[in-house]
This record gives structure tokens, sequence and C-alpha cells, in this order.
């Protein structure tokens, strides 16, 4: 008589166990969404020879010793590093890039993908196709495409973003004349724009970019861009760091500025890292605050990004998804996306 329910309880208990097991596996499988607006397709060896070394949320940044040239200094700095758990590069593209799609898939993350060189991005495309969302890498110092080539990409869908814009590496504002009509046909034609306003590499004006300058990490240089174009869909990449003043400034007066964390998000020390997005959200633009890992040739620094949103002890949990998927999903217009 104690047999039979008893065995029903066990074959319940079963039930409800695999559900349990099924619904964590389902979970494991598919975590949340995520979107990175700021995602590299690069070369192994595009940083310097690989491997190189990163130490997310590193306490110390360099200190150049002028006795010795600085892109000496700065790679020693990449291959000898001082943390205990740093991130090292992989030695090929090929690994680079399916170390990359392996991260894309395990956080279920669709990519916002800029190339340097084409190739390299249609390669990345054909392998993860839903996850690497196609952007044009732009730079008015490296020969680019005329305005009406980018006109027909745009329009065949080809690209979906002007993004990583990296003027600001040779010296030149957004609001150059040059660039102008480049910013009249993304807004023409309803294109998403992401700057690269903020941090280069450190000692950048001495690695090679003579023209970078650190008074160019104002987002102030926006305005005039801004104001000439109230339809353009503009985000600042790495949040304009460390001008957060005049960051706020801008997301006061703009309302449709958004921003990404880009490599602020790791390449700085944590403290620092928080006390600038606390800053945002405190100041209530924590609606316009978009993931972007900038992970360049280091994919796992992705996974380690989203865990410091994740474990930001200043956000709420509808402030992180807010910053992992919705903004973005609200500024790309994805279908079902709420305006708010
Ligand atoms: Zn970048």
């Amino acid at each position: 008589m104690t047999q039979r329910p008893l065995a029903g309880f066990v074959i319940m208990a079963g039930c409800l166990l695999l559900l349990a097991c099924g619904h964590s596996a389902q979970r494991a499988a598919t975590p949340p969404p995520i979107i990175d607006m700021h995602f590299h397709a690069m070369g192994a060896g595009d940083q310097g020879p690989p491997p190189l070394a990163m130490c997310v949320s590193g306490e110390a940044l360099p200190v150049w010793d002028q006795r010795r040239p600085w892109p000496e200094q700065f790679i020693g700095w990449l291959t000898s590093p001082e943390c205990s758990d740093p991130v090292w590069s992989p030695k090929t593209d090929d690994e680079l890039m399916q170390r990359n799609l392996d991260v894309l898939r395990r956080h279920n993350i669709t990519a916002l993908t800029s190339g340097g060189r084409s190739e390299m991005l249609e390669r990345w495309q054909a392998a993860e196709p839903t996850r690497v969302i196609p952007t044009l890498h732009f730079s008015l110092v490296e020969q680019p495409p005329s305005v009406e080539t980018l006109r027909q990409w745009f329009k065949e869908g080809r690209y979906k973003a002007l993004a990583e814009v990296t003027n600001q590496y040779g010296g030149i504002d957004p609001n150059d004349p040059a660039f102008e009509p480049y910013l009249a046909l993304a807004e023409e034609l309803d294109i998403p724009v992401g700057i690269h306003i903020g941090t280069g590499p450190p000692g950048a004006p001495y690695l090679g970019f003579d023209k970078y300058r650190a008074r160019m990490h104002s987002p102030l240089a926006l305005e005039e861009v801004l104001v000439k174009h109230p339809k353009l869909r503009v985000y600042v990449m790495h949040a304009g760091w460390p001008m957060l003043d005049d960051m706020l400034a801008v997301m006061w007066a703009h309302p449709q500025v958004y921003v990404d964390t880009g490599v602020i998000i790791y390449a700085l020390p944590k403290a620092e890292f928080y006390r600038y997005l606390q800053r945002m959200v405190d100041a209530g633009f924590g609606r316009r605050v978009m993931f972007g890992s900038d992970q360049m040739i280091w994919p796992e620094v992705i996974p380690r990004a989203i865990q410091l949103i994740e474990e930001a002890p200043f956000l709420t949990a509808v402030q992180k998804r807010d910053i992992l998927y919705n903004n973005a999903a609200r500024f790309l217009r994805m279908d079902g996306a709420a305006s708010k």
C-alpha cells in the first residue's frame, strides 16, 4: 500500500527534478540576449605580434621612461602583464575568429562588428550570420570610400551602421567639413553612427598617431554636428572618458545621444569605470548607456566585461538589462523594442 504512492511521488519528484534540470539546462544554453555595440573583427597581429596580454580592470597604467621608445615600453606592458589572471590573445586569425564566435554563442550576443579589413569581416559574418552584424569602419585618413559608394553599400544592406569612426586618431573633429557629407548621408538613410570619442591606447601620439590629442576626448566636439543633423542617430564610443562633465552636458542638451562603454569597461581600474558609469546612471541617463566590449584581439575580455555590469553594486536588475540589451535594441530600433 505504501509502495505505490511512494513510487508515484518518486516519479513525480523525478519529473520535477527533470523539469528543473530542463529549465536550468535551457537557461545555461540560452542566457538572456546581449547586444555588443562595439565588437571588432581583427587579425591576430593587428595590435602587435601575438600573443599579447590584457589585464582586465588592471590597477596600474604604464609609466613612460623616456630613455626607451614608448612603443617598445607599451608592447612590454602587453607582453609582461602585472596581473595574475591576464587574458591572452590568440596567435592566429582563425583562432581569434573562432574564440570570438564561441563567446558570442555562449553568451547569446549579437554584435555590431566593425572590420578594418572588409574580407575579414565577411568571413566572420559568413561563419555566424545572425550574430555578426556588419558595420563600416571609417577613417578619413585611410582613403575612405566616396559618399556615393557608401550610399550604395548602405542601400544594399551591406553595412548596418557607420562605426567605428576613428577620425579622432588623425586629429579630425566630428564637425570637419570633409566628414560632413558622410554625416548628411547617414542622417538621410537613417544609419546609426558610432564615433570614437575618448580613449585610444595610452600614449597614442607616440605610437604613430601623431595628431591624436587628449582634448579630443571631449564629446562637446559633437555639438555642432548634432544640431545640424537632428535626426542623426549617434553613439559616443567609450562614453567620452574621462570627460564626464562634458559627456553629461551633451546627454542633457542632446537627448538623442547614446554612449557605449567600449574599452573603458575592461582597460580601466574597476573603481574608475564604476565611478564613471555610476555618475551617468545617477544623473538619469541609464537608458542611454549601451554595452560595448571593444574586445579587439582579446575575446575572453567579453565575459569579464559582462560580469562587471552584472556585479555592479549600484545598478538595479532593470538597469543591468537596459545596459546589456534594452537600450541598444531601442537605439537600433529592433523589432518590438519599446521607445521610452
Ligand atoms: Zn573600438
